[in-house]
């Protein structure tokens, strides 16, 4: 999910023109197209292996088979094209420019079928157009003094958009216009923004809890996000719905007020989402964030499932919004809680408070902190070793707390013990965390040897 060099911004504006016999057309176009490549695509068998789990007492065995799997080719030379783009001009009478973009977009509805089929999320069926919409390319419309004019047919019929008092055109000033959806109320506006290139990157690894985000890069040290309010919102709605869930098998109408709940939950928590990307975005400007690929979440890490299962369904909302307001990165989730990041040994659960050990080494520190710390040297491809922890995580760690102690700054003197989150933080907000504390202190000092 790395980000290109434009923002893309987009806006919609209500029109009342009459395009419905165009849009219709345009659909069956779209269909068309799909429909001939559908009809050209070369299926290939090809054998795959597949592994299924059996369990034998507390052991997990895994087994083998076989299976013949027809994979899809998409014809995609020019010669195919060009005949494609013949067949589907006889008989469309506007612009013929709306045919190529039929034909883009016929293509990335397939490409976008082939990729879920093959992971086994499609089946083998051809992919139906239903919504009515167009992408107006930029061969097709003309944009001169906050005009849009839009062709639909050469010489005979435009459509006029004036933006000149849209309340976005301040935003937008330095901004190219981009590709266009016509819909048959709305018109959405999209606007490319080159983004001025970054000199200094810096990564910093996330990992999500139950109550809390926690970050960890030698720059900053610890960063604990506050999610409590997150974890409020959920568990209010939970109530709720619990209630009328009772209720409603006595009275069938209830069911609109957990549907009700359903979506001001959601919205609800997807506005504390959006306000915390965009706090860190902000605070964070020229980092790299390193998060948890949470589509692999399911093969690992079962054990964590249970703190998860609240903050899960925000997981993939904060990674993709993060995405969209700053730069991420992806990590494998195996073991990130439960493997020593000095090590590699396993890390157990001490019975007072969040810390955690390892086996081997002894290496005591906070449970989300060693999360953070693995997702952030997974984020280098660093495999655990005493020398990679001294120079990556140990040495900025001590210089940063010595900063810390020098301007008299006490963040939390707390650090490691229960609940320590900063009384006055505010929702939502990252906090520094003081380091000294958190990683056992003679071991900090035995670690100076490397
Ligand atoms: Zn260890």
């Amino acid at each position: 999910m790395q980000r290109s060099s434009y923002a893309i911004l987009s806006y919609k504006i209500k029109h009342d023109y009459d395009i419905g016999e165009f849009l219709s057309s345009y659909k069956y176009l779209l269909q068309k197209a799909v429909d001939m490549i559908w009809d050209n695509i070369e299926w290939i068998e090809k054998k795959r292996r597949n592994h299924y789990v059996i369990k034998q007492g507390r052991r997990k065995i895994r087994k083998y088979c076989y299976v013949e799997r027809l994979i899809p080719i998409i014809p995609k030379s020019r010669e195919f094209k060009r005949d494609l783009r013949n067949s589907l001009l006889r008989d469309w009478k506007y612009a013929s420019h709306y045919v190529d973009s039929a034909i883009k977009t016929a293509y990335s509805i397939l490409n976008s079928w082939r990729r879920n089929y093959l992971k086994g999320r499609r089946g083998r069926k051809k992919p139906v157009v239903r919504r009515k919409f167009v992408r107006v390319k930029e061969t097709l419309y003309k944009f001169e003094d906050w005009k849009i004019r839009i062709t639909i047919e050469a010489w005979r019929r435009y459509l006029e958009f004036d933006i000149s008092r849209a309340w976005f055109k301040n935003r937008v000033k330095d901004c190219e216009l981009g590709e266009l959806i016509l819909k048959e109320d709305e018109l959405i506006i999209t606007f490319r923004k080159p983004l001025e290139e970054r000199k200094t990157t810096e990564y910093i690894g996330w990992d999500l809890n139950k109550y809390t985000l926690d970050g960890f890069s030698p720059r900053y040290g610890w960063i604990r996000v506050d999610l409590r309010h997150l974890y409020h919102i959920h568990r209010v709605h939970e109530v709720k719905r619990k209630k009328a869930q009772s209720k409603s098998s006595r009275k069938t109408s209830l069911k609109s007020v957990i549907s009700k709940h359903g979506k001001r939950e959601r919205n609800r928590s997807k506005d504390f989402v959006h306000k915390l990307t965009t706090e860190l975005a902000r605070e964070y400007p020229n980092a790299i964030h390193g998060f948890e690929d949470l589509d692999k979440q399911g093969m690992y890490n079962r054990r964590k499932k249970h703190n998860r299962e609240v903050a899960k369904q925000n997981w993939k909302q904060i990674v993709q919004l993060m995405s969209y307001k700053g730069r991420v990165k992806l990590v494998n989730p195996r073991n990130t809680s439960s493997t020593c990041p000095m090590c590699g040994g396993r890390m157990l659960k001490l019975r007072k408070g969040q810390m955690v050990k390892c086996s081997r080494c002894g290496l005591t520190l906070d449970r989300q902190l060693c999360g953070s710390i693995n997702v952030y040297l997974k984020m280098y491809g660093f495999t655990p070793s005493p020398s990679t922890f001294y120079r990556v995580v140990i040495k900025p760690m001590i210089s940063l707390w010595k900063v810390q102690m020098r301007r008299g700054s006490g963040v939390t003197t707390k650090g490691g013990k229960g609940n320590d989150m900063l009384p006055m933080n505010p929702r939502g907000r990252p906090s520094l965390m003081n380091p000294k504390g958190l990683i056992d202190q003679k071991l900090l000092m035995s670690m100076k040897v490397y």
